[in-house]
């Protein structure tokens, strides 16, 4: 089921000129119509239903129903993002609510360790080895042709 808007919850991310579910859609679907300020998906059919924009949405005015294999066939499971964390609700068909919470950073906010600490340098480009190999491995080194 691709992602679909509710208008009442949905802001137009106040009138910017690109919203965030814009901003993040990996295929471009999502369209703002400024005239009402909401948001729609415009094509569903190419929907991934990757959830992007229903993490980013700040109003969570996004939702796409999850598959049966995620929630239960009817319930609705909505994210609550925040800087260190997300925050799942799901919601079943009988009213029970759920919530399940996961980190989602491993650094602070707004820094990156590009190469996870391993290590990096010219000599490890014509390596044969993949980037984190030996080390990942436990290992001292790892076989390769000659
Ligand atoms: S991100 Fe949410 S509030 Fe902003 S335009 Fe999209 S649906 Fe509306
Ligand atoms: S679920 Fe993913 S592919 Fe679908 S509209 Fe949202 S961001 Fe785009």
């Amino acid at each position: 089921m691709p992602s679909y808007v509710i208008p009442d919850k949905c802001d137009g991310c106040k009138a910017l000129d690109k919203t965030a579910c814009q901003y993040i859609c990996p295929n471009d679907l999502m369209v703002l119509d400024k005239a009402i300020t909401k948001a729609y998906n415009r094509e569903p059919e190419m929907c991934w239903e990757c959830f992007s924009c229903v993490k980013i949405c700040p109003t969570q005015a996004v939702e796409v129903r999850g598959y049966a294999d995620f929630v239960p066939l009817g319930a609705t499971v909505s994210p609550l993002r925040s800087s260190d964390s997300i925050m799942w609700t799901v919601k079943f068909r009988n009213g029970t609510l759920k919530r399940f919470k996961f980190p989602i950073r491993t650094t602070q906010e707004g820094t990156a360790v590009p190469d996870g600490g391993w290590t990096t340098g010219d000599e490890n480009l014509k390596s044969p080895n993949l980037f984190t190999e030996p080390m990942s491995l436990g290992l001292s080194s790892v076989q390769t042709l000659k």
